[in-house]
């Protein structure tokens, strides 16, 4: 019998054999969804013995628009809404499919407000810096700011109302033609993801969050996005501090603290050690992630999740590289990274630590895929099926 993940008044209540939506995903997606899917299962088994998850495939991109004749079927979203728990793999941008991208669709359609990204050095990785020290927990807005798709091209109709609105009515002084996008900024949206930070914060035991926001510019956005952020954090009085109170030691309180974007960008290099959590808008985030994923040594291995109130899919964080297509040769580290963050957030934390250091012993044993052996001295080269046995094998 179907066994579903539900939410009670404690938080979620996980069946022993949840069932769990995928999308497979395009070009390289069903091989690094097909690893992924091979550890967890083994982590499952090996931390409880007796859960395991029921997967569902769900259709998205190119599978979908063959079987379903659509990019993005209601049925795919109905699925994620109803089982609350999924996983998605890298879906190909359609050429003139209606989609600016799907992924931004689907976070729009489910209202997945925040992009999770955990950014921590695994040893032995290569890295470009001296001394990785970095771990940090980026909260990105996923749903505002110039993403919420409100664009006219420049010289259409529609650019020229809002062009010719905005210099009648306000004295703005936008030439014509010009491209126009919207960057919309709501108190909402801004207060909705810091309370899901702080409490983050709070539950995992983080010492700073970190506003990102270039408020000194865009004040009436990014500034507002900074304002909001620090009003959220007042209904959790004695527990957070803010950095501009602070006098020494913050005695186990949660630091709060604000950085404009750009000197973000040079503090993570110069002082990683100073931040932790990070919440910033859309934009910023979109930069910030890869920044520092590159850091800590590149793409393959950063974990993402797609979060939103009791609901999440998780994906990794690289596309659908068509042309490593079937090759069986892509690093699967980021999807299967991926699932174990799925288990944190279903509670099922050993399993998700289990793969976390089978995953890390398989790369300082220098057994790892094409993308990571060029960079390291001996290293034995795996293809990404090879990979995932690999670390199954060092649970
Ligand atoms: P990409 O698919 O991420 O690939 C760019 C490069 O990153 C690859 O050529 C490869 O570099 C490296 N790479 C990516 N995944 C890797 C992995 N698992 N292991 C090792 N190396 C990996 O980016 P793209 O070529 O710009 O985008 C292709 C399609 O994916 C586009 O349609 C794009 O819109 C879509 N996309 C989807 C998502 C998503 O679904 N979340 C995210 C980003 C892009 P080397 O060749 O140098 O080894």
């Amino acid at each position: 019998m179907e066994e579903r993940i539900t939410v009670k008044k404690s938080g979620f209540s996980v069946p022993k054999h949840p069932t769990v939506p995928f999308i497979e995903g395009d070009g390289i997606g069903r091989e690094v969804t097909e690893a992924a899917k091979l550890v967890v299962d083994r982590a499952i088994e090996k931390a409880y013995g007796d859960r395991s998850i029921e997967w569902l495939e769900v259709y998205a991109g190119e599978k979908a628009k063959e079987h379903v004749g659509e990019y993005l079927p209601k049925q795919t979203i109905d699925s994620f809404e109803k089982y609350r728990v999924g996983f998605k793999g890298p879906l190909t941008t359609p050429v003139g499919g209606g989609f600016r991208s799907i992924n931004v669709a689907i976070r729009q359609k489910l209202d997945l407000y925040c992009v999770m990204r955990p950014v921590k050095y695994v040893k032995g990785v290569p890295s470009p810096m001296k001394e990785d020290v970095l771990d940090v927990i980026i909260f990105r807005e996923a749903i505002e700011d110039v993403y919420a798709g409100i664009e006219y091209e420049a010289g259409t109709q529609e650019a020229g109302k809002v062009i010719s609105f905005l210099n009648k009515s306000m004295k703005a002084g936008v030439r014509d033609p010009s491209g126009i996008g919207i960057k919309p900024i709501s108190r909402f949206g801004s207060e909705r993801l810091m309370k899901m930070a702080i409490k983050y914060a709070l539950e995992n035991k983080r010492k700073s969050i970190t506003i990102m926001h270039k408020g000194n510019i865009m004040k009436f956005t990014e500034g507002a996005f900074r304002e909001w952020c620090y009003n959220a954090a007042k209904p959790f009085g004695k527990n957070v501090v803010l950095e501009s109170e602070l006098k020494g030691d913050p005695k186990g309180k949660l630091v709060i603290k604000d950085r404009i974007a750009d000197s973000m960008f040079q503090q993570l290099l110069l002082r990683p050690e100073e931040y932790d959590i990070i919440v910033c808008t859309n934009l910023n985030g979109d930069f910030l992630s890869e920044a520092a994923s590159a850091q800590v040594g590149g793409v393959g291995i950063a974990p993402s999740g797609n979060v939103g109130d009791w609901k999440a899919v998780f994906e990794p964080t690289h596309g659908s590289a068509p042309k490593y297509a079937g090759q069986d040769k892509v690093n699967p580290g980021s999807a299967i990274l991926s699932t174990a963050m799925m288990l944190d957030y279903i509670g099922w934390k050993d399993a998700a630590r289990l793969i976390e250091n089978a995953m890390g012993k398989a790369i300082r044993n220098k057994r790892v895929t094409y993308d990571l052996e060029r960079m390291m001295n001996g290293a034995k080269l795996l293809k990404c099926s090879e990979f995932a046995k690999e670390v199954a094998k060092n649970m």
